[in-house]
C-alpha cells in the first residue's frame, strides 16, 4: 500500500483488518454494506440474503446477535428487530397479511398501533375489525365477520389500565377460526410473560421500554416461528425499517440487567400501590390482577392510579414532583409519570373506550429507593391538595 497516495492510504491503507480474538463486549459492525467474496455470492446464488451479510438494511452481525439473545429469552424460533416498536408492529402486519385478509385487535391498544390498522392496512385492503377481547362472546361474534381470518392482536397488559390479556382463551378462539395470535409484550416484557409459552404465535414488543431499560434508545422486536419472521423480515426489508447497529448494542447492554432492573422496579410498584391505596387523596389504583394468570410471572413495573381533583389536580401533581421525571414511555431504570388524556388517550373516544377516569396518572416505576419514591409522592398531593 505504500505507494498508493494520501487519499487512497486515508480510505483503504492500514487498520482495514479487525483481530480475530473475541471481545467480551458485543462489537458494533457500524456499516452499512459488507464485501463480496465467493462464499457470500453462493449465498446469494442461493437465495440467502439473510444468514450472510449483503447490506445492513437486510442484516447486520450486531443485530443478529441481539436477534439470538432475544429469540432465547421468548423461547422462538427465531427473531427480527427493528428501528421502534411500531416499524415492528407495522412490519408484522403487512409481512403477514394479504389483501382480503382479516384482523380481529383489541379496543383496548396503544394508540398508535390503532390509527396503523385503521387507517394504514385497512387501507391497503384488509379487514380490520375490533372487539372487546375481556369478553369471549363479543371475541367469537367478531371473529365470525372476517371473512378470511388471518391475524387476532391483543397486548399482555393494556395501556394505562393495565387490563391482563387472558392469552390460553383468546389463543384457543383464534386458532379456533383459523387465525394467528399475535401480542405486543411491551408493557410486560420477557421476564415478566413470555406469551409464545401460552400460545401465542408471534410476540411483538418495543424495545425502547424495560428490555433496554434505559430511555436512551428506539427499537422494536418480532419474534415466533421461522417461517413468520422470514416474512416479516421480507416486509421490514422493503419497509426500510431496519435497527441501526449502535442502537442494537445499547439494547444489548441494557437487556444484560433485565432481570434485576424488573425485579426491584416491580417490588417498588408494589409498595407505590400499597401507600398509594391507603392514601385519602387517591380514589383508585390499578395494577395488573394476577390471581389465577399463571402466564404472568409477577404484576410488573406500571401502575396507574386516580388523584381527587381531576385532570387539572393531576398536572399539578406532576409538576410537583421532584424525584419522578413527567415524560411520556416507560421501563426505564428513573420513574417516568404521565397523564393518559394528554398522551397516550388524546381525544374523548379513546378515554370513553378504555374507561380512562379524569385524574388518572400513569407511573411507570424505576429502580430509585421506594421510600424516596413514596416520600416525592406523599409531598407532592400534600403540596397541590386544595
Ligand atoms: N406498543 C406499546 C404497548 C407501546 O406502549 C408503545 C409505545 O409506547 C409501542 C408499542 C411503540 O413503541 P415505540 O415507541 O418503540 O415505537
Amino acid at each position: 500500500m505504500s505507494n498508493e497516495k494520501i487519499q487512497t492510504r486515508a480510505i483503504a491503507g492500514a487498520g482495514n483488518d479487525f483481530p480475530k480474538q473475541q471481545p467480551v463486549a458485543l462489537p458494533i459492525a457500524q456499516t452499512a454494506t459488507f464485501i463480496i467474496d465467493d462464499e457470500l455470492n453462493a449465498a446469494f446464488d442461493a437465495g440467502d440474503y439473510r444468514t450472510k451479510y449483503l447490506y445492513t438494511r437486510h442484516s447486520n452481525p450486531t443485530v443478529d446477535a441481539l436477534q439470538g439473545r432475544l429469540a432465547e429469552l421468548h423461547s422462538a424460533e427465531d427473531a427480527v428487530c427493528m428501528a421502534s416498536g411500531m416499524a415492528a408492529i407495522s412490519a408484522t402486519f403487512v409481512g403477514l397479511t394479504e389483501p382480503g385478509d382479516g384482523v380481529l385487535a383489541d379496543t383496548v391498544l396503544y394508540g398508535a398501533t390503532t390509527t396503523f390498522l385503521a387507517k394504514y392496512l385497512a387501507a391497503m385492503g384488509r379487514q380490520i375489525v375490533f372487539a372487546d377481547f375481556a369478553d369471549p362472546d363479543a371475541v367469537d361474534a367478531a371473529l365470525a365477520t372476517l371473512t378470511q381470518p388471518r391475524l387476532v392482536h391483543g397486548e399482555t397488559l393494556s395501556n394505562p389500565l393495565l387490563r391482563v390479556l387472558d392469552l390460553p382463551r383468546i389463543a384457543e378462539q383464534a386458532h379456533r377460526a383459523g387465525a394467528l395470535l399475535t401480542v405486543d409484550n411491551t408493557f410486560a416484557n420477557p421476564t415478566v410473560c413470555r406469551p409464545l409459552e401460552h400460545g401465542a404465535d408471534i410476540v411483538i414488543s418495543s424495545l425502547s421500554k424495560s428490555i433496554s431499560g434505559h430511555s436512551d434508545v428506539h427499537g422494536g422486536l418480532v419474534c415466533g416461528k421461522h417461517e413468520h419472521i422470514q416474512s416479516v423480515w421480507h416486509a421490514m426489508i422493503h419497509l426500510g425499517s431496519c435497527l441501526d447497529p449502535h442502537a442494537a448494542y445499547l439494547i444489548w447492554r441494557g437487556l444484560k440487567t433485565i432481570a434485576m432492573r424488573t425485579d426491584t422496579a416491580a417490588d417498588n410498584a408494589r409498595v407505590i400501590s400499597d401507600a398509594l391505596r391507603a392514601h385519602s387523596e387517591v380514589e383508585r389504583v390499578y395494577q395488573p390482577v394476577v390471581k389465577d394468570c399463571d402466564w404472568l410471572r409477577h404484576r410488573g413495573a406500571m401502575l396507574a392510579f386516580v388523584v381527587r381533583g381531576g385532570n387539572e389536580r393531576a398536572k399539578a401533581l406532576m409538576k410537583a414532583l421532584q424525584i419522578m421525571v413527567p415524560a411520556t414511555s416507560l421501563g426505564g431504570v428513573e420513574t417516568l409519570v404521565s397523564l393518559p388524556y394528554n398522551t397516550s388517550h388524546r381525544t374523548l373516544e379513546a378515554q370513553q373506550n378504555i374507561g380512562l377516569l379524569p385524574g388518572t396518572v400513569r407511573l411507570s416505576v424505576g429502580c430509585e429507593h421506594p421510600d424516596d419514591l413514596i416520600g416525592d409522592l406523599s409531598q407532592a398531593l400534600v403540596t397541590t391538595q386544595e
